[in-house]
């Protein structure tokens, strides 16, 4: 069981590579000798050197043929953690990609998992993939952990079922979904070990009890088999095939028997191609008979992550059921390595980064596609959470249970969601909320002028149809509103005599971006249009940068940048977090975090409409009570004059017991407004501060700025 190899050298691994270059292997070993000199007065747990544990990673990581920045990398990832060496020294080093990649599973190793519910557990997985530039950084991730796990007997028992309850939440879970087999079941029979020793045990015991009987069983049925083929020519192997332990004890879990177990005698039939698959299959339901139900073709209807096999289950000799697997032996690669089958030493080079990129786009989408249904993870075999319909021309479509019509119209294309009248199934028209059923054939019915309602957005069952939806929307939105922004700004450039060309292109333009801190012109022509910036705002936007106060050269700007700890991220510790500068959230505002890749948490308050369309990256957070820190945020007050309310203004702030940190007067329409930044320790103070800005003889309006 315990594969760890304490004893294994450099030279095991490079004679086990066959994949890489001598100037890649050279590279390799320079890693070696850095990593080995960093860690030299480090040890494991277990006693033995720092560098055994780094060595068995980069052992672990050839198994999935990694490139070599990957095992580079993979020797590499505890310096910064463990080593205190500096990101910058990798990046001499070893080149920019290594020092990504050994960054990106630094800052994942950091964070610290403390999940006891659900959401937690969710969340938990969602930040790992939100942070994760790129893919090959889980595959390190996984590695790390599973010699971790393999080398975890000398921790305290309490100690070792955290290892394993994390292991089984967060990381198998993503193996599942990458396809990684070979380390998926290592990891959870480990996990199972520690987390359930007497479970684990009693099944290790009976399995071993009648371990000679079911080989005996197991040989005859593979002969039987073999002979079968042989007789019609096609070639093939068989390969007995032991059941993962973790696998048995979710059955038992169930309320299976031991006996019951069908695939408890298995064999798995390698064959040359797909249509050998099928002759394959043929053949053996014509001798033995099938059980009924649990014939599954994943070579038509593969996986989520890519798996392709025939599945069935016989009556065997002696009144056995077999289960029996058949399958080429490409299938089998994506079998044991999943996405990691795809990364062959042919791809690398040229290509290997776009290669990387889609294969992360792809990761990402399957956490997606899965995100609302949890429970085909735990459940594989149980096939009434997932069902398969068809269209009309019969390609098949795998969709959760609880999917609508909607949800298959956008599964085969936005284009036909977007302009969807009805739906006919068997031959039915039905209502767009109906629950697709196992076997359906559904035509869409389409409208080239007809457009999704939003109403679609309740009765979609999948994350994937709403996205598509909103993001139809938020498109819609955006085009009026750039056509209502562009039509109010030119009106209203007339009225005043201005002209428009003049005053929206070249320097003038970009300073008045700048000012409003805007990309592009159409940027300002939508936030116009949405009523975001007002029309006098832009007009005005000119003279205000001139009339700068003295005061804002006095007081400085000063941004929070200790921020962390005064916002609980629900199941993770250790996670930077920043306060977005579009909104500035205070202390018991209702807010969100938002997952920014590659960098941390941003804090946006949960009116805030930048982040109103990406609902797939938002996690749930929560003020800490326990802070007592101050926070700025950003104020407009309005007045209905030109009188200057400066020191009106500072006066009010100063009886409020708070600190101005800057003031801008604005002249809009011929009235002044003001803009506030202070520095206020919750919400409640800052209510009541804008209430007693509101008194103020000549103001108009207090509210809060978001850009
Ligand atoms: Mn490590």
């Amino acid at each position: 069981m315990n594969k760890d190899n304490p004893k294994i050298t450099i030279e095991d691994i490079i004679n086990e590579i066959n994949y890489l270059t001598d100037e890649e292997i050279d590279k390799l070993k320079s890693a070696y000798e850095y990593a080995k000199e960093v860690h030299k007065n480090q040890k494991r747990l277990t006693g033995d050197a720092y560098i055994k544990h780094l060595l068995n990673v980069v052992h672990i990581l050839i198994t999935l043929n990694a490139d070599s920045d990957t095992l580079i990398a993979g020797m590499l990832h505890d310096v910064i953690n463990i080593g205190g060496v500096k990101e910058e020294d990798i990046k001499d080093k070893f080149g920019d990609d290594v020092a990504m990649l050994v960054s990106g599973i630094t800052q994942i190793n950091r964070l610290n998992y403390n999940g006891t519910n659900e959401t937690m557990i969710a969340n938990h997985r969602k930040i790992l993939v939100g942070l994760t530039k790129d893919v090959r950084v889980i595959f390190i991730k996984l590695a790390d952990r599973l010699h971790n796990m393999r080398t975890i007997y000398m921790l305290s028992d309490e100690k070792k079922k955290e290892n394993a309850k994390e292991t089984l939440e967060i990381l198998t879970p993503i193996a599942h979904r990458l396809g990684i087999n070979k380390i998926k079941s290592e990891l959870e029979d480990l996990s199972l070990r520690y987390l359930k020793p007497d479970v684990y045990f009693s099944i290790v015991e009976r399995l071993n009890k009648s371990k000679n009987e079911r080989n005996k069983f197991v040989e005859e049925m593979m002969d039987n088999v073999s002979t079968l083929l042989n007789e019609h020519r096609i070639k093939h192997e068989i390969k007995g095939r032991a059941k993962s332990i973790y696998s048995i004890y979710k059955k038992l879990d169930k309320g299976k028997r031991f006996s019951d177990i069908y695939d408890l005698l298995a064999l798995r039939v390698f064959v040359d191609t797909i249509p050998d698959c099928y002759q394959a299959m043929g053949l053996v339901h014509s001798k033995f008979r099938p059980v009924p139900k649990r014939f599954k073709d994943y070579i038509a209807m593969p996986k989520n992550n890519m798996y392709q096999s025939l599945h069935t289950t016989v009556f065997g000799p002696n009144g056995n059921f077999f289960e029996i697997q058949i399958r080429t032996y490409e299938m089998d690669e994506v079998a044991e390595r999943g996405i990691a089958s795809h990364w062959s030493y042919k791809e690398q080079g040229k290509n290997l980064m776009k290669g990387m990129e889609e294969k992360l786009q792809f990761f990402r989408s399957i956490m997606e596609i899965d995100e609302n249904s949890e429970e085909i993870d735990t459940k594989m075999e149980d096939l009434k959470d997932t069902i398969y319909v068809y269209t009309p021309k019969g390609d098949v479509i795998e969709l959760p249970y609880g999917s609508t019509p909607i949800d298959f119209a956008y599964r085969v294309h936005s284009k036909v969601g977007d302009s969807m009248v009805g739906a006919i199934v068997n031959e039915q028209i039905v209502p767009l909320d109906y629950v697709l059923q196992d076997n359906d054939v559904i035509k869409i019915n389409t409208n080239k002028t007809s457009t999704p309602s939003k109403n679609w957005l309740e009765i979609a069952y999948t994350n994937q149809a709403k996205n598509k939806i909103r993001s139809y929307f938020n498109k819609i939105d955006k085009a009026e509103y750039l056509k209502k922004g562009e039509e109010l700004l030119t009106k209203e450039f007339r009225k005043k005599k201005i002209s428009v060309s003049e005053t929206l292109s070249g320097d003038n333009l970009k300073k008045i971006l700048d000012d409003l801190h805007l990309a592009n012109i159409n940027d300002l022509y939508i936030n116009v249009g949405s009523g975001k910036i007002s029309v006098s705002h832009v007009i005005n936007s000119e003279d205000d940068t001139k009339e700068e106060t003295i005061l804002n050269k006095v007081i400085k700007d000063n941004v929070d940048s200790e921020y962390k700890g005064d916002i609980i991220v629900e199941g993770i510790d250790d996670i930077k977090v920043n306060r977005a500068k579009c909104c500035t959230p205070v202390k018991d505002d209702d807010i969100v975090g938002y997952i920014q890749t590659g960098i941390g948490i941003n804090i946006h308050r949960s009116i805030c409409p930048n982040i109103s369309n990406i609902k797939e990256r938002l996690i749930s957070v929560r003020w800490n009570d326990k802070t007592d820190k101050k926070y700025s945020t950003n104020i407009m007050v309005y007045t209905d004059g030109m009188k200057d309310l400066i020191f009106d203004i500072a006066s009010v702030t100063q009886s409020n017991g708070l600190t101005l940190k800057r003031i801008n007067n604005i002249k809009m329409d011929g009235k002044y407004s003001f803009e506030i930044k202070v520095s206020v320790p919750d919400k409640e103070v800052l209510d009541k501060y804008m209430n007693a800005l509101s008194t103020i003889e000549d103001v108009t309006g207090v509210e809060r700025i978001i850009k």
